[in-house]
């Protein structure tokens, strides 16, 4: 028998640590250790109803466990084979009970890609990883292929950033490979920040080799020899999941040294960011990583020609560097007949707000925003009307009613005045009061804002203060003429992608929600 017990941060929070103490604790008591191998693994994604927990073989998913909730589990499911009811998932329409995840509505409409280990395996166990045909990749490219082919495959398979930019993923790697200069850098940009999102956490607590594979393989593509993983420093998961499986990597002989028979080798370091919104810029990033302050520089020189330390910089995102082992092992055209012609492959999508399952999915592009909310996503509790769901983070903007059926793709979503972004997905129901949604945004947008450039720094404070007034109580009509004149300065005039996306929550609301806007200033009684 085997039970896998959620360690993610989502389930760590409402207390599976000592729902994993308790348990192992309990059947060491009850003499059952010898039959019973209890597994830590990663996000299950189903955040909402953590903490989770799985018995095989059976494959019973339980819910909401609790240390109280142990010793019955032991004495009535690990010894007596009868399963714990009342810790099933109820299917919240027809109140019955289930009992295999994969049974669930939730799990049921994704396609798990990126998220396949996530939850299955141990992931501070390198053997379990090898056990999922993990380093099988690596292994391929260095023995079968040349440096080119692999980039080929890469844009074979039509893999865009996952990082919110959704540049071509293939191309990003000629163009390092053409740079001449050496040493080359590989950089995998782990500084999430948008507000609501968390899919590059769960992918690092879940499983942190596929990251460090993909690394490796785009070392090979580009000829570089050194990565380095920037990530937040408030993920500690990730972080400690991370360095663990580093060692193992290393110890392995899969991290700084030859390998099969090659003169080609890859290494691999941590560098922790201080939590700046900004830092996820390529730029910024890169100026962090070298110990100075992180702002951006105008862009060319690209990374790719001139990054870390002046040299050739391949930066890539959690998620889109976690595809390459597959696409390797699976082949590109395996992975482009996921999706749709102009994104392919599976999103992983945070869904945060006024959603019933709170949580993380991993859906084929091209998915309708109808399906992640009210199928996957469970509808919106209390029987609300949906009203909007911001996609793309504070870069991003808001989709209506009016656009449930549209698919989730990069251009769509840009076509409407929206954006893919890295996959936040914050729903929003009747009561939310839109103005209220693009203060917060514009304030986030404020406080992150480096100081860099003057249309930044002063433009999203003035668009703050104006929207305090608008929402309490004492905004004009010049407010609001300010307000969309402002917001097409910053876009227009910033030296960043931060400050260029930053009125982008105010133009959305404005372009769907204006009447609200009106409602603030005309209706004040
Ligand atoms: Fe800094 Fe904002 Fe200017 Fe970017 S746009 S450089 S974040 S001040």
């Amino acid at each position: 028998r085997q039970v896998l017990v959620c360690q993610g941060t989502g389930c760590l929070s409402s207390g599976s640590s000592d729902v994993l103490m308790g348990l192992e604790k309990e059947i060491e008591a009850e003499g059952l250790a010898d039959q019973v191998k209890v597994v830590k693994s990663g996000c299950f994604g189903f955040c909402m109803q953590g903490p989770v927990m799985i018995v095989y073989p059976e494959g019973i998913f339980y819910t909401r466990v609790h240390a109280e909730d142990i010793p019955e589990i032991v004495e009535k499911h690990l010894k007596g084979g009868k399963i714990v009811e009342r810790l099933l998932f109820h299917d919240p329409v027809t109140k019955e009970p289930i009992k295999a995840f994969k049974d669930i509505l939730f799990f049921k409409g994704q396609k798990r890609v990126v998220l396949q280990n996530s939850g299955s395996i141990n992931p501070e166990n390198i053997e379990e990883y090898i056990a999922q045909d993990g380093y099988l990749a690596f292994e391929k490219v260095l023995k079968e292929m040349s440096p080119e082919e692999v980039i080929e495959q890469v844009k074979k398979s039509g893999l865009r950033g996952r990082g919110g930019g959704g540049f071509p993923t293939g191309r990003k790697w000629e163009f390092a490979r053409k740079s001449q200069d050496k040493p080359k850098y590989v950089i995998c940009n782990a500084d999430e920040g948008d507000p609501g999102a968390f899919m590059d956490r769960s992918i690092l607590e879940g499983d942190p080799h596929s990251v460090i594979e993909g690394m490796c393989i785009a070392g090979y593509a580009i000829g570089s020899n050194q990565g380095y993983v920037y990530v937040r420093a408030e993920y500690p998961v990730a972080v400690k999941r991370l360095e663990i499986a580093i060692r193992q990597a290393k110890e392995k002989g899969f991290l700084g040294k030859k390998l099969w028979g090659t003169d080609f080798f890859f290494d691999l370091d941590i560098r922790l960011g201080a939590g700046a919104f900004v830092c996820g810029e390529e730029t910024s990033l890169i100026r962090s990583i070298q110990g100075l302050r992180g702002e951006p520089r105008p862009r060319p020189p690209f990374p790719a020609v001139e990054g870390l330390w002046g040299r050739p910089t391949l930066i890539n995102n959690v998620e889109t560097l976690a595809n390459i082992p597959r696409i390797i092992r699976k082949g590109s055209d395996w992975f482009s007949s996921i999706g749709t012609e102009q994104s392919k492959g599976t999103k992983v999508f945070a869904l945060a707000g006024k959603i019933n399952n709170t949580g993380l999915i991993e859906v084929p592009m091209g998915t309708t925003l109808r399906e992640v909310i009210f199928n996957l996503g469970g509808g919106i509790p209390n029987g609300k009307r949906f009203k909007a769901a911001q996609t793309g983070g504070p870069s991003g903007g808001c989709l209506t009613e009016e656009h449930l059926d549209i698919s989730l793709e990069y251009d769509t979503l840009l076509s409407v005045g929206s954006m893919m972004g890295s996959g936040g997905l914050i729903v929003m129901d009747e009561d939310s009061c839109m103005v209220d949604v693009a203060r917060f945004y514009i304030e986030f947008m404020r406080d992150e804002s480096c100081g860099k450039c003057t249309p930044c720094r002063v433009g999203t404070k003035r668009m703050l203060e104006i929207l305090n007034r608008i929402t309490e109580g004492k905004g004009t009509e010049k407010d609001l003429i300010d307000l969309e004149d402002l917001a097409e300065i910053v876009h227009e005039n910033s030296l960043c992608g931060l400050g260029n996306s930053a009125p982008n929550p105010v133009l959305s609301t404005l372009r769907y929600f204006r009447k609200e806007y009106e409602a603030h200033i005309y209706q004040k009684d």
